[in-house]
């Protein structure tokens, strides 16, 4: 019998990519998702692909999606403007959705991955961050939503391997950009990107002083299956250990986009961590593992996706 992989948030950014490399690893793979801030055409490409299936759910509610092998649970919002809007359904999916995630692999004696984040380490008080560091985390603050929704989906996985047996991986993912992220999530880099494109000013927030480290999707999800294959109980980080300041990755895209933008900057959120970089040293003993793509050639092949999301927008608006 094939390996069959049920893959929680599968019409999103990070799990479409996955779905697409367990696919080409020999999988059949089950996508679960409500479409919350996914969308369907992420996956358009695998329509007539028979190891493939998407089952339109919300998995706050329990559900049984048949005999799978692995779970691999990526269900939530990410970007802080998406947990910002759906503050609640972010709690609930990171606490209802994670019992629920957990509770199919426990039923059919399945392996259990889970998509944890840097947001983990909060605003950290230790630079780069390993695993080790148990963070710096407002219980109250805007990000909220998120960041405990995470810490408590980390302690749900770490309960079902104490007291259930079940066999599981927990991956802390740093900053991740590259085709198919949402073009209005909010986040830095379709913000940049869809800003240059548009040749309109790009929106710094802060003096742009604040860091953060970011991974091309391709050595992200290559960090996914060598942890899925590994047998770390533990938490990893997979991220790119390259720290910019957000200046610096406006300037990368202006030069990347070739655009004569100009920088406006804007007032800081609430609770904005002040830097963030993975220490990837146990990635890169574990698992072999180290990122290949830096900013500006991700930037590169990211371009032309963002141009077509900017030139779909302008055309449906008319
Ligand atoms: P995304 O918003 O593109 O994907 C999340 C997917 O989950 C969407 O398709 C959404 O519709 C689905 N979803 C949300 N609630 C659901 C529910 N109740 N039932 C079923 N489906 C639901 O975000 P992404 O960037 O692909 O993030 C994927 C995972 O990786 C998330 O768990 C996120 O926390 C984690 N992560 C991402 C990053 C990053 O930089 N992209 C960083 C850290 C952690
Ligand atoms: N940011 C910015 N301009 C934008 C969007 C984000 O300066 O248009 C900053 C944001 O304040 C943060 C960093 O870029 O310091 C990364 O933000 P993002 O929302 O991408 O992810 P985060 O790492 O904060 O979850």
């Amino acid at each position: 019998m094939s390996k069959r992989a049920l893959v929680t948030g599968g019409a999103g950014f990070l799990g479409s990519h996955l779905c697409d490399s367990l696919l080409a690893d020999g999988w059949n793979v089950v996508a679960v998702d409500n479409l919350l801030t996914g969308k369907r055409s992420n996956l358009a490409h695998l329509r007539n692909e028979p190891r493939f299936e998407l089952v339109e759910k919300d998995i706050c509610e329990p559900f049984d999606v048949g005999r799978v092998d692995y779970v691999f649970h990526l269900a939530s919002p990410a970007s802080p403007v998406d947990y910002a809007t759906y503050g609640v359904e972010t709690l609930k999916v990171g606490s209802l959705g994670t019992f629920h995630a957990l509770d199919h692999a426990r039923a059919y004696g399945a392996k259990y991955f889970i998509s944890s984040t840097s947001e983990c380490y909060g605003d950290p008080l230790e630079h780069p961050q390993k695993e080790t560091y148990w963070g710096n985390v407002n219980p109250i603050g805007p990000r909220s939503v998120y960041d405990e929704a995470k810490r408590f989906s980390e302690a749900v996985t770490m309960a079902y391997r104490r007291y259930y047996k079940v066999d599981t991986r927990i991956v802390r993912i740093f900053n991740t950009y590259g085709p198919r992220m949402q073009l209005n999530d909010g986040r830095v880099v379709p913000n940049f990107m869809k800003q240059a494109i548009r040749g309109e000013d790009l929106t710094v927030y802060g003096d742009g002083s604040q860091t953060r480290s970011f991974c091309y999707v391709s050595d992200e999800v290559d960090g996914f299956m060598r942890l899925a294959k590994s047998d770390e109980p533990l938490p990893v980080n997979i991220g790119n250990p390259n720290e910019f300041t957000i200046l610096e990755c406006a300037k990368a895209v202006l030069k990347v986009v070739d655009s004569t933008s100009g920088i406006r900057y804007d007032p800081l959120p609430q609770d904005d961590p002040k830097q963030r970089r993975p220490d990837i040293s146990k990635a890169r003993q574990l698992l072999g593992w180290e990122p290949k793509i830096d900013l500006e050639t991700g930037l590169r092949l990211s371009l032309d996706y963002f141009r077509k999301a900017v030139a779909e927008e302008v055309a449906a608006a008319h």
